[in-house]
């Protein structure tokens, strides 16, 4: 009988093989609790995740005060919907604009949303701010960039399996190529039309590519000369991954508009938020743009339970250390080794380039190993492993971490 049936991995994949699209390919692993920097899985066997769901679990996972805070409100009120204030929604947005040092916060639910929410308040300031003729605005962008799966979103992105056969697609974009700054002029100057620069600070999904030094500060003032929009997507590199609150931070670059989401609730619950400062979020006015659950009473109360281990646990301080040593670690193996060509990122998020092509199946066969050494990590780009764990970790963790990466990629070299 079905009830009777033991619960294994197989039996969960076969399930969702069987009746849920296959949208993803995930590695064979079924977890089913986890606490702090570790997974289980359902036969038992302890991971450390070193994935933390794309950067949305920087806190740990099922961190006591977040999952005491969505208790507590998830018997006392969920959702009002917009239609009616509720008593935790203000308080979350005083607490996070002052935070992050911005007016005004509009909140939403998942990355996309808020990536949507940023264009259509860009695209808003520029025709009632700056005067751009109606539908003209153009954004620009940059070459394997990701900001999220809408079809708008999809509209410029580079990447042919995200887009192929999701068309027609959205047009106003501009496609620049990253970290380059003569690009983004080129583009500024060309064009009287643009509204906005929209850019991950360090390009998670593509590989974590960490642009040259000066490069988000020099963006930032060629926009202010040209009354151009900076747009941070920070939903995988803020809330303290990288080592900073936020990875402009580093170059002490104030956003017009800030994107965040994932580890904007610890991962338990979808969060997201656009920020802003009254001169630009003031073209936003009733019936303009909602959600239902955007501002939901538990998402404020998570969001800002969330917030605060950040800063009482100091995440972005021992991001900075944790990260400083891994990457010094790392670089010690790699010296002599044959089958990882470099180490790159800040704070923790990293990413290992495998010596391998990118159509190779080394890193995932690498992943899986790492699996069965008892730690999850995935390819994000055919040679690239990222490497982002919890940032909860403490510095015996990470070496054994370390321990357990380096002794797997000798197994393939
Ligand atoms: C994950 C991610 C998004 C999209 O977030 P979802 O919650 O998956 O919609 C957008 N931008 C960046 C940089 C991301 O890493």
């Amino acid at each position: 009988m079905a009830v009777l049936e033991k619960k294994s991995s197989q039996h969960s994949i076969e399930l969702e093989k069987k009746y849920g699209a296959h949208n993803y390919h995930p590695l064979p692993v079924v977890l089913r609790r986890g606490e702090g920097v570790y997974v289980w899985d359902v036969e038992g066997k302890k991971y450390y995740d070193f994935l933390s769901a794309y950067s949305a679990v920087n806190q740990g996972h099922c961190h006591p005060k977040i999952v005491g805070a969505m208790m507590n409100q998830a018997q006392t009120l969920t959702l009002t919907s917009r239609a009616f204030y509720n008593d935790k929604l203000g308080e979350y947005e005083q607490f996070a604009t002052g935070y992050f040092g911005f007016d005004k916060l509009l909140p939403m639910n998942t990355g996309a949303e808020a990536v949507e929410t940023a264009l259509k308040v860009c695209r808003k300031w520029a025709y009632e701010k700056k005067g751009i003729a109606e539908n003209e605005a153009q954004i620009i962008v940059c070459e394997n960039n990701f900001h999220g799966r809408t079809t708008t979103i999809i509209s410029f992105s580079n990447d042919p399996v995200a887009r192929k056969n999701f068309g027609p697609y959205t047009q106003g974009f501009i496609k620049i190529e990253y970290d380059n700054l003569v690009a983004l002029e080129e583009a500024l100057e060309s064009n009287t039309n643009v509204a906005g620069f929209l850019v991950e600070p360090i390009q998670g999904e593509a590989g974590v590519y960490v642009p040259s030094e000066g490069y988000l500060a020099k963006a930032k003032a060629l926009c202010e000369k040209h009354n151009v929009l900076f747009l941070a997507d920070e939903v995988q590199t803020g809330i303290a991954r990288t080592g900073q609150l936020l990875a402009v931070d580093y170059e002490n670059v104030k956003p017009d508009i800030l994107i965040l989401g994932k580890a904007l609730s610890g991962g338990a619950y979808p969060v997201s938020a656009v920020l802003a400062d009254d001169p630009i979020m003031e073209v936003i006015q009733a019936g303009s743009h909602g959600s239902t659950f955007g501002g939901n009473p538990i998402a404020a109360v998570v969001a800002m339970a969330a917030l605060e281990v950040v800063r009482d646990e100091k995440l972005a301080e021992n991001a900075f250390e944790l990260g400083e040593l891994f990457r010094a670690e790392l670089n010690k193996y790699i010296e002599h080794s044959g089958i990882v060509k470099l180490v790159r990122g800040k704070g923790l998020l990293n990413a290992i380039v495998i010596n391998d092509s990118e159509e190779s199946e080394t890193a995932w066969n690498i992943c899986i190993a790492l699996k069965e050494n008892g730690l999850l990590a995935k390819p994000t780009h055919g040679n690239i492993i990222r490497f982002a764990p919890p940032l909860v970790m403490n510095r015996a963790q990470l070496l054994e971490c370390v321990d357990i990466i380096t002794k797997t990629l000798k197994e393939f070299e």
